[in-house]
């Protein structure tokens, strides 16, 4: 009875060989063929006789008449399928829970990346507010400096004006002072 590797379903346990099978089966890579237990859904729990190979086995497969299968049907297939079952559970509960912490993780990168975008936001408001104050304190100091431009001219101009006064003054002063001499004399 020939049949066909199911490699999609779950994995072929293997299993010693029964005692007191006469027969030596070999197979195809030449080793002492082994009576293992099918896993796979179609297959669950027919007994089958394979390579020993449990990684890269060989094509020699085959299944043992059906009632040689219920009662080769090993003891221990029913601690074996709850250990899987359990095993099976246990990684679910992992990967849930890893599901679960995944969620939340990107959750609050979502909440940060929208706080980096608002900070930013606030960034940029910040940055035309500072330019514009920047520009308006610019037009300001130029205005000054016109403003301190035109002072300065004034202020020469009118120390011009005050020296001139001055000269006048004395000599003003001094033409009176010698006209009163000269009054005096007469
Ligand atoms: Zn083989």
């Amino acid at each position: 009875m020939q049949g066909v590797r199911d490699e999609s379903c779950l994995s072929w346990v293997a299993s010693t060989a029964s005692g007191g099978e006469s027969l030596q089966y070999i197979c195809d890579c030449g080793l002492t063929a082994v009576v293992q237990t099918s896993f796979t859904y179609q297959n669950m729990g027919k007994r089958f006789r394979g390579c020993p190979k449990l990684v890269k086995p060989c094509k020699y497969f085959h299944f043992l008449p059906s009632e040689e299968t219920i009662e080769g049907r090993p003891r221990e297939l029913p601690l074996i399928l709850k250990d899987r079952e359990q095993k099976l559970k246990r990684e679910n509960e992992k990967l849930s829970k890893e599901n679960t912490d995944l969620v939340q993780e990107t959750g609050n990168l979502k909440n940060e990346n929208d706080i980096l975008k608002n900070e930013n936001e606030t960034l940029k408001n910040d940055n035309g507010y500072l330019a514009n104050q920047c520009e308006l304190w610019m037009k300001k100091m130029k205005t000054a400096e016109k403003k301190l431009k035109k002072l300065d001219k004034d202020y020469r101009t009118s120390n011009k004006v005050n020296h001139i006064m001055c000269v006048v003054f004395v000599v003003f002063v001094a033409v009176l002072v010698i006209l009163v001499g000269v009054f005096r004399l007469m």
